[in-house]
């Protein structure tokens, strides 16, 4: 099972490499690798379980941020609302991503975006496209197609951002962090 530890700070040089297209088939390690994010991602969704096992809450993680250069990227992503009792949730396994189109349109993280990497408050706001095409292939290395938006669309590019050794602080201008606000929407 993953522990938060395992996920690399970033102060780690590691997290700024550029990393590499994935050959198929995908390894069996590649393969194991991508279960424990993706029941990592899980469970840290799960207040019990994230108290539990000591998990950080995050929606979004990319090989990289475990050491492995390699371009793929894991969502798991709650599509039930505050309301519901039963948490359910949609798995995305984005292998060798590109974002081939995105909106005019956009937005940032009102309350700040955050990292499993950066574990310290970020002040300031990173704008992001509010809808996003991407073509990936998935784990059997078919190629995919997927629309997000919204706060999906925001996640698969800060997690495109990681493949590229790019950390959503990077885009944040400390002498003006909120810097275009009035020209985007906050979500
Ligand atoms: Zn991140």
């Amino acid at each position: 099972m993953l522990k938060t530890r395992d996920i690399l700070d970033e102060k780690d040089k590691r997290l700024r490499q550029i990393s590499k297209d994935v050959v198929f088939p995908l390894t069996e390690d590649d393969k194991k690798l991508i279960d424990t994010m993706i029941e990592y991602l899980h469970d840290s969704q799960i207040d019990e379980l994230a108290e539990k096992y000591n998990l950080r809450p995050g929606m979004g993680m990319s090989a990289i941020q475990l050491g492995v250069a390699k371009r793929f990227f894991v969502v798991v992503y709650e599509l039930t609302g505050p309301e519901d009792e039963d948490k359910e949730f949609e798995n995305y396994v984005l292998v060798n991503p590109k974002m081939i189109s995105n909106s005019v349109e956009q937005i940032y993280v009102t309350d700040g975006e955050g990292c499993l990497s950066v574990n310290r408050p970020v002040e300031g706001i990173v704008p992001r496209y509010a809808r996003v095409t991407f073509e990936a292939y998935d784990m059997e290395g078919r190629k995919v197609q997927i629309r997000a938006r919204e706060d999906l669309a925001i996640c698969f590019q800060h997690e495109l951002d990681h493949l590229n050794g790019i950390l959503f602080t990077d885009h944040i201008d400390p002498k003006n962090p909120y810097k275009g606000k009035d020209q985007m929407r906050g979500i």
